[in-house]
């Protein structure tokens, strides 16, 4: 398929970064071609489900994909941050990751009880980045619609880690 091509040759693979064994898949080469990145903020607009009035973002290429693509739906966007950077008394989460544990925030009040959201990221793992969104944005009351992501790591079952919430990806690879 046409977007699979594209996505292939705009994803570049760097082996044991930022540690050694991980195959870091670079989005980039995509962030800078104009005609890549808006076949794709396009494309993917036109996949989620119609209704959705939010996209939460999270830190930092949740940001750089989440907030074009908000753009695109004519929705707002609102930002889930790595701990320490919003003012006010937000909401936290802390996850474990492969080492150690992080920590990410939404502010309060963000979303209003109800609302239909879409949470996105650039890239679907383990699924624990996306799991503490997810609860951060249900924590304020918010209606989670689904997860979506530009590719998805399909061996590492990221989705069993968002339960029974929609996931989708433009691009699924081993
Ligand atoms: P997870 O929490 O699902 O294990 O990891 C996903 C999070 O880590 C996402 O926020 C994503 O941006 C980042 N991440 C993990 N591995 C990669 C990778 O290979 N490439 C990119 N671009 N981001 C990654």
């Amino acid at each position: 398929e046409a977007l699979d091509a594209l996505m292939s040759s705009h994803i570049a693979e760097y082996p044991d970064f930022p540690e050694p064994g991980i195959l870091f898949r670079d989005i980039t080469p995509l962030l800078r071609d104009a005609d890549a990145l808006r076949t794709v903020i396009r494309h993917w607009a036109s996949v989620v489900p119609a209704d959705v009035e939010v996209i939460i973002g999270t830190e930092a290429r949740g940001f750089v994909l989440g907030a074009p693509l908000a753009y695109e739906l004519g929705v707002g966007f609102v930002p889930v941050r790595k701990a320490g950077k919003l003012p006010g008394t937000p909401r936290s989460r802390t996850y474990d990751l492969e080492y150690g544990t992080a920590t990410i925030e939404i502010a309060e009040g963000a979303l209003a009880p109800g609302v239909r959201t879409l949470v996105v990221d650039d890239l679907l793992a383990t699924g624990g980045t996306a799991a503490a969104t997810v609860a951060l944005a249900r924590e304020l009351g918010a209606d989670v619609l689904g997860a979506h992501f530009l590719i998805e790591l399909s061996g590492l079952a990221g989705r069993e880690r968002l339960g029974d919430l929609p996931v989708t990806a433009l691009w699924s690879i081993d």
